[in-house]
């Protein structure tokens, strides 16, 4: 038998580790349905086709060699372009990836020793986590304030830095929670960054996909003076995550970052480059049409209206409603953890939803991820399963 490294035991992506239940109920015949994955294309979303094209005629073009290890120019531009209107103005780098992934796990990797500790959102988007366990990296989770619509608490997180603390990460919009964070919120992070010497690691793959008409804040535009990588991509406000397209914006004085910017150039020169003519539809993305959005946020607003009152009114669940993102994470109230109980839900009702077990959580609560991506006769349906199953096991 060849044995697997001891650091594999600690890697769990819940998201799709549960594929395998709904697998199960499929070879079984049951309708399932699926509230469990990010991936707007397996709904009524479509790629613009703007992109498919440009991706189309750079191919046609020739464009299919190894490209410069941080990305195509007419892409970088695009970026720094956006980073502009973003408000973001000490841009040092930009680097291209396969995905927003491949840049988190760079930034990552190009920052922190082994036993050192990064700031991570409870609950968090799981790819975090299991770079962190790769790398050796110490997870120091600090909890999203759920009582307070899922925002981060300054005061938790100045509690928790240590001397061994590197970084901090944010997720603005969030996954799994919707939350959008208020400006004010943001301020006082950089604050902390900026006392305490942290690089801000912030993934805005979310940041167009606002359902309340508000606006989102960079939090890089908030300083000149501390560290930043700012994830994007393509996957979700474009609607293009199979191209695996995205980026890591550096920003910050340059000697405060200049080592670490040539850290992170080192990693993307030894992974060669990103899918070349794939980028050629990163300034179409950013600078076109952006029709889809609107259409998007209109279906996304009234599915999450849907669900959001739907999971209110059913006796052992609340469910605090996200302002962006297609997530919602309703709480169960109830004494079992969810580990246990959301997987005989999925096998009782077939509706796939993730544990938030799978996502990290306050101890002793419980919660399950739903996505708000299916239409919204599906959405009821779902919710009305759900209902029958808590009437069931006793919430009344
Ligand atoms: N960051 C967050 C917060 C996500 O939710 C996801 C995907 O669900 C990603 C990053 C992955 O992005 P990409 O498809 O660009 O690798």
């Amino acid at each position: 038998m060849i044995v697997p490294s001891r650091r594999s035991d600690k890697i769990r992506y819940a998201v799709r580790d549960i594929v395998v239940l709904a697998d199960e109920l499929v070879k079984e015949g049951r309708d399932v349905l699926y509230l469990n994955i990010g991936d707007p294309i397996q709904y009524d979303f479509e790629t613009p086709s703007h992109m498919v094209e440009a991706c189309y005629e750079a191919m046609k073009r020739g464009c299919n060699g190894y490209t410069a290890s941080s990305g195509v120019g007419e892409a970088l531009e695009a970026i720094a372009a956006e980073a502009r209107r973003k408000g973001i103005r000490e841009v040092r780098d930009i680097f291209i990836c396969n995905g927003a992934s491949e840049a988190i796990e760079l930034a990552l990797t190009a920052l922190v020793n082994e036993g050192e500790n990064v700031l991570m959102p409870y609950p968090i988007y799981p790819l975090y986590s299991a770079v962190a366990h790769k790398l050796g990296t110490v997870i120091n989770p600090y909890f999203l304030d759920e009582a307070n619509g899922w925002q981060p608490d300054p005061a938790d997180i100045e509690a928790r830095i240590n001397a061994k603390t590197r970084a901090l990460v944010l997720i603005n919009p969030n996954n799994p929670t919707g939350s959008l964070y208020s400006r004010e919120t943001l301020e006082k992070i950089v604050e902390l960054a900026r006392e305490k010497n942290l690089v801000v690691l912030c993934d805005e793959i979310y940041d167009k996909i606002l359902l309340d008409g508000d606006e989102h804040t960079s939090i890089a535009s908030l300083a000149d003076d501390v560290a930043f990588v700012t994830f994007n991509g393509i996957s979700k406000s474009y609607l293009a995550p199979g191209f695996r397209i995205g980026w890591g914006i550096v920003s910050g004085p340059r000697e405060l970052v200049g080592a670490y910017n040539e850290a992170i150039k080192k990693y993307t020169r030894a992974r060669l480059c990103a899918n070349h003519p794939i980028q050629y539809c990163i300034k179409p993305a950013l600078e076109g049409s952006h029709d889809h959005l609107t259409t998007m946020i209109e279906k996304l607003r009234r599915r999450r209206d849907i669900a959001v009152s739907r999971f209110n009114e059913i006796p052992g669940i609340s469910c605090v409603e996200p302002n962006g993102a297609f997530y919602a994470f309703p709480r169960l109230h109830i004494d079992e953890s969810d580990e246990t109980f959301v997987p005989k839900m999925i096998r009782e009702t077939g509706v796939l939803v993730v544990h938030g077990d799978g996502f990290g959580q306050k101890p002793g609560t419980r919660h399950f991820r739903i996505v708000l991506l299916p239409q919204e006769e599906v959405l009821e349906q779902a919710c009305d399963r759900i209902a029958e199953f808590m009437e069931k096991h006793g919430h009344q």
